[in-house]
């Protein structure tokens, strides 16, 4: 497998005000064409900085790849510094230089000279067109190595990588990426540790598969990367510690789709069966009937919800009973039950879910700790519920709590106890 080295520079990245997002972009894209990242380095604009990263980019990978840099301003190092590591004179190519002067022609502005900067290159560098902006990227081949030269801001970026520097990997850096397959098997329940722990004999002997863990809101994602002499090969491989992991994880596993996620995976089950839920939550304060209306065509599924913060509201729209209130209090298994059976039974649906719990920073007790929170599932048959103790902050909370209800609902639709 080629291996990669990513650099992202630029000062804004070292200061709090700019987050590198292009080098996360980057990992995911290069991983898909079966290009293995082994390394990444942020640096400020500063030519000593950025010259040791090339130089230890090109030191241990195949291929380095840069964003940011790229303008026409005094601190626009990148291409100047890379071209010198790798050995290139960079000329004034007429062509680049007509077709910037045409860009700020188009804008009716005046363009400062500083801007051909943006039309040198090197002759043996193939110029990568730039939809988004005027500067434009570069590829470059040369003594066994590739470097590719991105500009900064994301929205130039991401598309010049897809739709141009993509193709030119794949024909330059390959055969792996058309022989480099992955899967990413999505469980929730277990922690990262925990599902290291059930994977630990897969991991230790993943017979020509790599395995990463990805700890994501409640998820962890398990991405499996397969390369075998062939296209074929590597399937067989893939499909084998595929099937090794999910029989491990079991009921755990939600998807095997990259494209799918917990609420997709939900809402298809309640399609395909025809049937409905409708939602009561107290301290998720509408998170899950949002997430269940991220999905467009919801309504299919979704009745609604009400959002009953208060004992009244759970009283009045949902018929929870007072005297359930005044003995078990709204955080309880038996408001939280109430809540679920009332709100079914309004919306006449397959299914009612109830949330109450103390989502903090305030609130909590000796019995009643922030981070309990009760979430019951209501069918035609009968209420369960689970009594959760979720920590993370208030976010974390209300995040663990909407995906655990929705989780709930998967598996009971699924049949799994
Ligand atoms: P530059 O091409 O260096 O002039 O970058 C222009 C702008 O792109 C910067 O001001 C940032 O807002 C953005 N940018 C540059 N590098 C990154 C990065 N690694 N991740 C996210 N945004 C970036
Ligand atoms: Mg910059």
């Amino acid at each position: 497998m080629k291996k990669a080295y990513i650099i992202s520079t630029g000062t804004e990245l070292l200061l709090a005000s700019t987050m590198d997002t292009n080098s996360v972009f980057l990992s995911e894209k290069l991983a898909e064409l079966g290009i293995r990242v082994v390394g990444k380095s942020v640096v400020g604009d500063n030519k000593e900085m950025i010259r040791k990263a090339f130089e230890t980019g090109l030191d241990v990978a195949d291929l380095v790849v840069s964003s940011g840099g790229l303008g026409p301003t005094l601190d626009d190092l990148t291409k100047e510094v890379a071209c010198q590591v790798m050995g290139c004179e960079m000329i004034l190519v007429e062509e680049e230089a007509t077709r910037l002067r045409e860009y700020f022609e188009r804008r009716r502005k005046p363009m400062p000279e500083s801007n051909l900067k943006q039309a040198m290159f090197p002759p043996e560098a193939v110029i990568v067109k730039n939809e988004m902006g005027s500067a434009p990227g570069m590829y470059l081949n040369k003594g066994g190595k590739t470097i590719v030269l991105l500009p900064g801001p994301p929205r130039e970026m991401m598309p010049m990588f897809v739709k141009e520097i993509g193709p030119l990997l794949v024909r330059d850096v390959g055969p792996a990426a058309d022989r480099v397959l992955m899967r990413c098997i999505k469980v929730i329940g277990p922690g990262e540790s925990q599902v290291d722990e059930m994977l630990a004999e897969i991991i230790k002997e993943p017979r020509g598969c790599s395995l990463a863990l990805l700890a994501k809101e409640g998820e962890v994602h398990i991405k499996v990367t397969a390369e075998g002499e062939n296209r074929a090969g590597s399937q067989k491989i893939l499909d084998e510690v595929c099937c090794r992991i999910t029989d491990k994880m079991g009921d755990y596993v939600f998807t095997d789709n990259e494209e799918d996620d917990l609420v997709t995976v939900t809402a298809k089950l309640l399609l395909n069966r025809n049937e409905t839920v409708a939602v009561a939550e107290s301290c998720t304060g509408g998170l899950l009937s949002k997430m269940l209306t991220d999905v467009a065509g919801s309504s299919r599924y979704f009745w609604g919800s009400v959002t009953s913060y208060s004992n009244e509201a759970k009283e009045l729209f949902l018929g929870v009973k007072k005297a359930t209130l005044e003995k078990h209090g709204a955080v309880s298994r038996e408001t939280a039950a109430e809540m679920a059976r009332g709100i079914r039974e309004k919306a006449q649906s397959t299914y009612g879910i109830g949330i109450t719990g103390i989502a903090g920073p305030d609130g909590g007790s000796a019995d009643k700790p922030v981070g309990l929170v009760y979430i019951a599932l209501a069918d035609a048959r009968n209420c369960r519920v689970k009594e959760m103790h979720f920590a993370g902050g208030r976010d974390g909370v209300r995040m663990l709590s909407a995906k655990t209800a929705l989780d709930f609902l998967r598996k009971s639709i699924s049949g799994v106890k």
